[in-house]
């Protein structure tokens, strides 16, 4: 592939539903094939990628605990989805040919390698994708946290969040029709006007470290490898 990117290493995160295509639950194996497609073009412009991937689609603690389960636990449910999808996009980058390693919070060596720092950079350097699942392995986070985490932890240079919407926007663009998309904003501002970028603790991390956040639609066929090479339209939180 000819295009340059001006990144050389990205985290990618999706949530769980970006899988599940129309079914309104679980995963859909030609959407997961699609967004391999998406990773694949980028991995072929020599981009180092991490991938999370977040559990929606399969469960979620607040909703475990908002009918009853203890928190903590419906949490550790959570994260155990994540694994399901990172197993799922794996099985579908491998298939588009790409090495590929899912990496564990939690550990269960069986299905995936446990988290050590050096060793996913390794994995990194020989461009493999590295999809990170369990989240931070710790209750009252979201894998938005775990995403930004990971990031700071790899030197990504930026954090990619593939949504339904090519933006940022001042009100849901789905409801307003003069809803207006941001270029920039500031993570402060995000925070104030509570945007919905991502989580707050997301948010703060990626600011304290500074770490832009790159929001993108992941339904526009080729726009991740578009943004990449400099083209499309997307909103990039920074300081
Ligand atoms: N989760 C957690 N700690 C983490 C990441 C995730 O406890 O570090 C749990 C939490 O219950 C969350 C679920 O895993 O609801 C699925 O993750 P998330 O809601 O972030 O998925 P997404 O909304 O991105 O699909």
């Amino acid at each position: 592939d000819t295009s340059a990117s001006s990144f050389k290493r990205v985290m990618l995160k999706i949530s769980g539903e970006a899988l599940m295509g129309d079914q309104g639950f679980g995963l859909h194996p030609p959407t997961v094939e699609r967004i391999a497609k998406e990773v694949r073009s980028v991995h072929d412009m020599g981009v180092e990628i991490c991938m999370v991937i977040g559990g929606g689609n399969i469960f979620r603690g607040l909703q475990g605990s908002a009918q009853g389960m203890e928190r903590t636990t419906a949490d550790y449910m959570g994260m155990l989805a994540t694994v399901m999808n990172a197993l799922a996009m794996q099985s579908a980058l491998e298939a588009e040919g790409i090495h590929t390693r899912v990496i564990s919070a939690i550990t269960m060596n069986e299905v995936a390698e446990p988290y050590i720092r050096r060793r996913a950079v390794r994995h990194l350097e020989k461009k493999r994708v590295c999809i990170f699942a369990a989240g931070t392995g710790n209750p009252y986070f979201t894998t938005d946290t775990a995403a930004t985490l990971r990031a700071n932890e790899m030197s990504c240079e930026a954090i990619f969040k593939g949504t339904k919407v090519d933006g940022v926007y001042d009100k849901d663009p789905m409801k307003h029709d003069d809803a207006k998309r941001y270029d920039t904003v500031s993570y402060d501002d995000v925070l104030a006007k509570r945007l919905g970028v991502m989580d707050a603790s997301a948010i703060a991390l990626a600011r304290d470290n500074n770490l832009p956040i790159i929001v993108f639609s992941l339904d526009e066929p080729g726009g991740f490898k578009g943004i990449l090479a400099g083209e499309g339209t997307y909103t990039r939180v920074q300081g």
